[in-house]
């Protein structure tokens, strides 16, 4: 019983957690599972090169640079160095005493010392971690170290501590200097101006960033004027390089997306890049980051690997390079070959004289390809649903079934992904990502909806493409250019990208699953059926939902300050006691007004855009069943009817329908289409405007259209 706790709180484990058996032996070889077959994804880590291993939480980064740092440690040709990036830079406070300095430490100013004390204390803990392992070395004496040579390295590794010190110390100071200056300077401004700023609130939000902007930039200068890391740490390093055997540092920064982008600039540009490109190879990185929330700035394309862990990049890469031909069922089969080899090597280590299938009802089969759905492939997420599955059933001796396994993927989808989306401060996003949490879990909910509306209509459709069982509605398909309207959804999990397909119309989307527990949860079958007959299911227009992201943004109302904070409409009434001024900007003392505006403009350019894109492209055919729409419009009508009004086959109409879907030109009329038993559809408000355009462009009266088009 102990033993199936164990294994499962092995899958679990994070950053710095090491594998240690009950007689302390590291079990990091025994249990290391990866993804791709013949160790592809670790064969690529070891290489003397700068990586890049991206993932989302608990696809398995650490465990991956844990096997690296024990291959490496064998084979003494690299000194492998890890750092929790996260824990030094949550331990970073600023190094001097700004009072001492008659400086305010506001937010903003602090921020720079935390910054600066942040990068040498990343500085320190590498020199100071390679100092330790050639103390270790030394005494085995493999490097050829001796006495004599090892006290020379050590003074090297002093010089880079005291030059690195010294460093920080200049630029510290001129930080401070800096700081005292512009506040002064901003004071005697603000006196003359005073009497303005009050009647004004936008000014005063003006002048604070303005403020920040300047720090900014002066803090930059420093940097660029103080820290020159070539000599301060390259030479020396270059110096140890020579006097021992071993070729190269491997620097391991775990964790390095929970920095925010400003310390990741700093980082990447004045640290890595020049380490990265001119320690003469020997320090090479390994860095571990969520997909879209890594700064690559100057770090040389050409120079650098790297690996995505996440579903579908990982195993679309592999097939593309070993295959150049791209299937879908054998990315299913390569990804269910990982979950059951992910089992299988931890059975082997918690379970010798086997026994572990003995705590299910399940074949080990069946059982491989339930986990392989809950989990899409990320073992910490496997690891909870198992122990869930232990407190439940475990414990009380009862055997797990497929359900107790399902309702372990409800409690997860409650208590980890649904709860840290929403109430986490320290939520990790995008960088490009503009969109409020709140805003997309209004959207999340219409995806479900959708999906539930979906499965209704699926369960009474007589077309064959829905005659499969289960009849599931766990995935769906977005036109790529809006898929990065997903991404925070898919960073926290809600979804997965499954596979990238073209719709009907040629253009390129995402194929997204949903979460499994989130899917039982609204009564919604998962799963992709798999037979070649079935193969178009989810390319089905019912489940493309660019227009549901679309109609989305282009509808939300939200309220929003000039300072861009941003409330749920659903907030008016609370923020109309305030008289329209933004809570939070009250906070800082200004008085900012709220005003009810749609979502950020950008985006609904950029959907605007797409729109005009697929009305340009229409080919002449699609372009009379649109006019049809118009015609008849506001009525929804059936393929049938379309049919019989353009004097083409419905089996063709429906071509051309699903292409106006994918387009998203013509919609779904659910009402009418349940009301009725069989699909109906109407024109988008967009579609109609065009083809009003055209007609009157044309010279063509309603009236003799029909006669035209026959
Ligand atoms: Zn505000």
């Amino acid at each position: 019983m102990d033993r199936f706790l164990n294994f499962s709180e092995s899958l679990k484990l994070s950053r710095e957690a090491t594998f240690e058996s009950e007689s302390g032996k590291n079990m990091i070889d025994d249990i290391y599972t990866d993804l791709l077959p013949n160790n592809g994804v670790i064969k690529k880590v070891n290489l003397p090169r700068t990586t890049i291993v991206t993932g989302r939480k608990g696809t398995g980064k650490s465990t991956i640079f844990q096997k690296s740092i024990s291959d490496k440690t064998k084979d003494r040709k690299a000194i492998p160095v890890y750092v929790d990036t996260k824990t030094v830079y949550g331990n970073s406070t600023p190094s001097i005493h700004l009072d001492e300095y008659d400086i305010i430490p506001d937010k903003e100013i602090v921020k720079y010392f935390v910054y600066t004390n942040f990068m040498k204390s990343l500085i320190d803990s590498i020199r100071e971690t390679v100092y330790l392992k050639l103390n270790q070395n030394r005494i085995v004496k493999l490097l050829g170290l001796n006495d004599e040579k090892f006290e020379d390295i050590k003074l090297k590794l002093d010089e880079i501590k005291d030059n690195i010190d010294d460093v920080f110390k200049r630029i510290d100071l001129s930080l401070v200097q800096t700081i005292k200056e512009h506040t002064e300077q901003a004071n005697k401004s603000s006196k003359n101006i005073a009497v303005d700023l009050s009647n004004k609130p936008k000014l005063t939000a003006g002048a604070q960033s303005n403020h920040d902007t300047v720090v900014k930039k002066e803090f930059n200068n420093i940097l660029f004027s103080y820290l020159d890391i070539k000599n301060s740490l390259i030479e020396n390093l270059l110096k140890i390089k020579e006097i021992i055997k071993i070729k190269y540092i491997f620097v391991y920064l775990d964790d390095f997306s929970e920095l925010d982008l400003y310390a990741q600039e700093l980082i990447i540009d004045n640290f890595v890049a020049p380490l990265n490109n001119y320690s003469k190879d020997f320090v090479k990185f390994k860095i571990a980051a969520y997909p879209k929330r890594f700064y690559y700035g100057e770090l040389d394309n050409q120079k650098i690997d790297e690996i995505s862990l996440d579903f579908f990049d990982a195993y679309y890469t592999y097939d593309l390079s070993s295959s150049k031909m791209y299937d879908i069922a054998r990315m299913e089969n390569l990804a269910l070959d990982y979950t059951c080899r992910l089992i299988e090597n931890r059975r082997k280590v918690f379970f010798p004289d086997d026994g572990f299938y003995k705590f299910f009802t399940l074949a080990p089969k069946t059982l491989h390809q339930l986990l392989f759905e809950v989990s899409l492939n990320i073992p910490r997420k496997l690891g909870y649903i198992l122990s869930f599955c232990y407190l439940s059933c475990v414990i009380n001796n009862k055997k797990i079934s497929k359900k107790d396994i399902e309702n372990a993927s409800i409690k997860y989808y409650d208590t980890i992904i649904s709860r840290f989306f929403t109430h986490n401060p320290f939520l990790k996003r995008p960088f490009e990502d503009k969109v409020s949490i709140e805003n997309q879990k209004t959207l999340l909910i219409k995806i479900i909806e959708r999906q539930v509306e979906n499965r209704k209509s699926i369960l009474k459709s007589n077309e064959p493409i829905f005659n499969v069982p289960k009849k599931p509605a766990s995935h769906f398909i977005v036109n790529e250019k809006l898929a990065y309207l997903l991404d925070n959804l898919e960073l926290n999990n809600y979804l997965t990208i499954y596979n990238k397909i073209k719709d009907t119309t040629g253009a390129f989307t995402h194929l997204y699953a949903l979460d499994y527990g989130m899917c039982k949860k609204n009564n919604i079958p998962f799963g992709r059926p798999k037979d070649g007959k079935h193969g178009k299911y989810y390319k089905h227009s019912r489940f493309n939902f660019s227009r549901v992201i679309m109609d989305h943004f282009n509808t939300t109302q939200i309220l929003k300050c000039n300072n861009g904070h941003e409330f749920p409409y659903s907030f008016y009434e609370d923020i109309e006691v305030f008289d329209f001024n933004c809570p939070k900007c009250l906070k800082n003392h200004e008085f900012v007004k709220c005003e009810v505006t749609v979502h950020n403009q950008e985006i609904l350019d950029r959907i605007n855009e797409l729109e005009q894109e697929n009305l340009h492209e229409l080919s002449f055919a699609e372009f009379l069943v649109l006019d049809s729409f118009s015609t008849m419009s506001p009525l929804a009508l059936s393929s049938y009817a379309v049919a019989e009004y353009v004097n083409k086959t419905e089996s063709s109409v429906k071509l051309l329908i699903n292409k106006l879907i994918d387009k998203s030109l013509i919609v779904i009329d659910e009402e009418i289409s349940k009301g009725l038993d069989k699909d109906h559809y109407k024109i988008t408000k967009k579609a109609m405007k065009y083809v009003e355009k055209i007609n009157t462009i044309l010279g063509k009266k309603k009236a003799n259209s029909q006669v035209l088009y026959k």
